[in-house]
């Protein structure tokens, strides 16, 4: 096969530097020869009980053999930050897809969630003391963080709804409540929490209610009560927690931008992370259909006599499997595209577009691979099984399909008029065009068939 940078999308190859294709094949023979094949090492590492809340040893040798080929911090995208490595988006987006197809590779180059979009937010909003504690390490992949929103007794999709109470007290604030699905809390290097809570609860406009506050997470008063599977994975030494806050005191610095700039800093995090995962996904995906590939010519599993690449519904899933994978990437490339041209506000609609289409696209490519696998397919002996579960919670994470469909549908619904309008006055036309050759109205989408089912303009 040849290299990442030869398989650039044509639509997109002149938007991609030199550097960075020289860069992609770099990742590519990176993930390729050290991390996929790490990445059962690491898995055995963790072990078992407490043990596996502890950091593998081979990830630190990873993380060696990324610096040394320059292979760190590439998600803080060129134009929007000066501490980043100087990728655009969509260059980043491509290198992405890299990591997805391995378990070790994001977090051996310092380029995983959540750590990325919690850089992002001290990037772009941390005050200079801000940046210094908790930045420089993060950038240096030193510590660790986690962002903390999810509830577990609101419906957090909607994030006006979170009810953690910020409160001032003199020179600090209070905070008091609980959150839960905070993903990172397990590992013992996350240092800091950014955590969204209500300072205003009254007050009259409801996105100025909250405010991101830096909490290190060894403040007293913190507690994990448990930790939560993902379809019974335990995702050590990462992992999900759900914390108890209990007048847990910070000191009046560590305010992101200002009270009640919750809000404004959440939507400012949220948009390249989707691309990451969306690109992560698609890597997946890929990874998923070589598994596919290898299971269906496997000379020694041949039910009824013949390999399963010569059953033809195979072929067709293999077919359509390479027609989704490619049609997916335009989608968040394109994204990726929008964002560098303008920002993450600008590409609302692109970045909507990626995040529901990709993980679901995913996951119809990996139940195939499992499916041609058999049973096999459902057990720790591939990664499928476990790569499954991880995109299906993209479905739900960072907002699920259904609220952001319910954007998308009303941003849609609103050029209802126009193509009325559009479509009534083509009616108009043709009913010019009938009259002017004295044709007699007949066959399909004729102005009498059709006023009956377009109303009047909007
Ligand atoms: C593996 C994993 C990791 C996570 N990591 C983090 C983390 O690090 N930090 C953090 O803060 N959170 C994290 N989350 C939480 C995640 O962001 C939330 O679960 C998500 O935002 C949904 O909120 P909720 O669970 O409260 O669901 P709810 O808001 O209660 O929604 C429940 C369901 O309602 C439906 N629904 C919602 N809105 C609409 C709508 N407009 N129209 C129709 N139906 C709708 C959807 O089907 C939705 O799934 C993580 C979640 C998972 C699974």
């Amino acid at each position: 096969m040849p290299p990442a940078s030869a398989r650039i999308p044509p639509l997109v190859r002149d938007k991609v530097s030199d550097h960075a294709k020289k860069t992609l094949d770099i990742v590519e023979k990176f993930v390729n020869e050290e991390c996929i094949p790490a990445d059962a090492v690491y898995s055995a590492q963790l072990g078992q009980g407490e043990a596996r809340w502890s950091l593998p040893p081979i990830m630190n040798e990873l993380k060696e053999k990324a610096k040394a080929l320059g292979l760190w911090n590439m998600f803080l995208a060129k134009g929007h930050y000066k501490e980043g490595a100087g990728f655009t988006n969509l260059e980043y987006g491509l290198i992405c897809e890299q990591f997805g197809r391995s378990r070790t590779a994001s977090e051996a180059t310092n380029n995983s969630a959540p750590d990325t979009g919690n850089m992002e937010v001290l990037a772009k909003y941390g005050s200079a003391e801000q940046k210094a504690k908790w930045l420089t390490p993060l950038l240096n992949g030193e510590i660790r963080s986690a962002y903390v929103m999810t509830e577990p007794l609101t419906a957090s999709s909607d994030a006006t709804n979170v009810q953690l109470s910020i409160q001032r007290d003199g020179d600090s604030y209070v905070l008091n409540g609980q959150k839960w699905w905070i993903s990172g809390a397990g590992d013992p290097r996350c240092k800091l929490y950014i955590v969204l809570g209500k300072t205003d609860p009254n007050n009259p406009n409801r996105h100025k209610q909250q405010s991101m506050i830096l909490v290190p997470s060894n403040t007293p008063g913190i507690t994990i009560k448990r930790m939560l599977s993902v379809y019974g994975y335990d995702d050590a030494p990462h992992g999900h927690a759900h914390l108890i806050f209990k007048n847990v005191r910070v000191p009046a610095n560590s305010m992101v931008l200002g009270d009640g700039r919750g809000f404004e800093v959440m939507q400012g995090r949220m948009g390249p992370g989707r691309i990451h995962h969306a690109m992560r996904s698609i890597g997946a995906a890929e990874e998923a259909l070589s598994w596919l590939l290898t299971r269906a010519n496997a000379e020694h599993k041949k039910p009824f006599g013949k390999l399963l690449s010569q059953q033809g519904v195979i072929l067709h899933w293999i077919a359509k499997s390479r027609i989704e994978i490619d049609a997916a990437r335009l989608i968040v490339l394109n994204a990726a595209a929008a964002i560098d041209t303008g920002d993450a506000k600008s590409a609302l609609v692109e970045i909507a577009e990626a995040k529901i289409l990709v993980p679901n696209m995913a996951l119809t490519i990996i139940d195939r691979a499992v499916q041609t696998f058999g049973a096999q397919g459902v057990c720790q002996d591939t990664p499928l099984a476990g790569m499954w579960a991880s995109v299906r919670t993209i479905r739900i994470a960072d907002g699920p399909d259904e609220s952001h469909l319910e954007q998308l549908g009303r941003r849609e619904n609103k050029k209802a008029g126009e193509a009325t309008d559009r479509i009534q006055t083509q009616l108009d036309k043709a009913d010019e065009l009938f009259r002017k050759y004295g044709t007699a109205p007949s066959g399909p989408c004729t102005p009498l068939n059709m006023r009956e089912m377009v109303p009047a303009k909007l």
